[in-house]
């Protein structure tokens, strides 16, 4: 178990993608022999002060939370614009309404082959109606599902999705997010759902891979996230803030942006620029939006 852990085992027969220097390499990071060679494509769904992520790879989706109830219809919408008839992996980083507050209508409106599921016996069970919901739709539909834990993988096309972390003992929700990486011949990306100093700690701590190209800032752009320590193990090329526009929370923080910076990361925000969509292109790693940045 947790082979990728401390070696570079697994990652051999890559492109060494996660260690090349930003920029200038990236031209050079052709697809790996004997595979697809189709490029990923990693949306950031602009659900306003809510989550969602779609992973498109070889045909298949992954989908990363389901926004909050009030972007339901719109959640729908944009995934049926992607293209999405069935979601190979949906996960719930953690039970949170802006993560989970549409998962019932994607349980319902797709087909749904498998949910990741966060690992409830490091917190109390959640009683929101909200959550309630969706075990209520996943065990209608008799979907299986699997409780995170490092080490887990599910491939996706020429991809991987590997979970590093599966959150920490807790009673605040937020440090339950499972973290994970996707990793592909042509990109790699991490996410931490709303994942704090804690579930940065553990990352850190577990000696996992964290060094991506693409990197969703942890809980919105919040100041609890984002540490110094552990950007400068991600050193993304490309950091995505999804967060709504004027929100209640402040989010993004402002020294969080000054320190995605320091590390060299080009930063993109779906409050002011919308959806946000990362591939590679040309052999570039490229980002676009639906709207010029404010
Ligand atoms: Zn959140």
């Amino acid at each position: 178990m947790n082979q990728y852990l401390g070696g570079p085992s697994l990652w051999e027969g890559l492109p060494a993608l996660d260690f090349a220097p930003p920029a200038s390499s990236q031209a050079a990071s052709a697809p790996a022999a004997g595979v697809s060679g189709e490029s990923t494509v990693l949306r950031f769904l602009d659900m306003g002060q809510s989550d969602a992520t779609l992973i498109q790879q070889g045909g298949g989706f992954i989908l990363i939370d389901a926004a909050d109830s009030a972007h339901s219809e719109k959640l729908l919408h944009d995934l049926q614009a992607a293209g999405v008839e069935t979601l190979d992996l949906l996960v719930m980083t953690h039970p949170h309404a802006d993560h989970i507050g549409a998962m019932a209508q994607v349980l319902e409106t797709f087909t749904v082959k498998q949910v990741l599921l966060p690992d409830f016996t490091k917190a109390p069970l959640p009683t929101t109606r909200t959550f309630e919901k969706v075990m209520e739709q996943i065990a209608d539909q008799n979907i299986p599902t699997v409780t995170a834990a490092p080490g887990w993988t599910f491939s996706l096309g020429d991809g991987t999705l590997t979970v590093l972390g599966a959150g920490v003992e807790t009673d605040n929700y937020n440090e339950l997010s499972i973290a994970g990486r996707f990793d592909s011949p042509d990109l790699s990306y991490l996410f931490t759902g709303d994942g704090e100093s804690g579930v940065e700690q553990d990352l850190l701590d577990s000696g996992a891979n964290l060094s991506a190209q693409v990197y969703k800032a942890g809980h919105h752009g919040s100041s609890t996230s984002s540490g110094e320590a552990f950007l400068s193990r991600v050193r993304p090329q490309i950091a995505v803030i999804s967060c709504g526009l004027d929100n209640d929370y402040g989010h993004p923080d402002a020294e969080t942006l000054d320190k995605l910076t320091a590390v060299g990361a080009q930063i993109w925000r779906t409050d002011q620029q919308g959806a946000v969509t990362v591939r590679r292109v040309n052999g570039q790693l490229q980002a676009e939006s639906e709207k010029e940045a404010a």
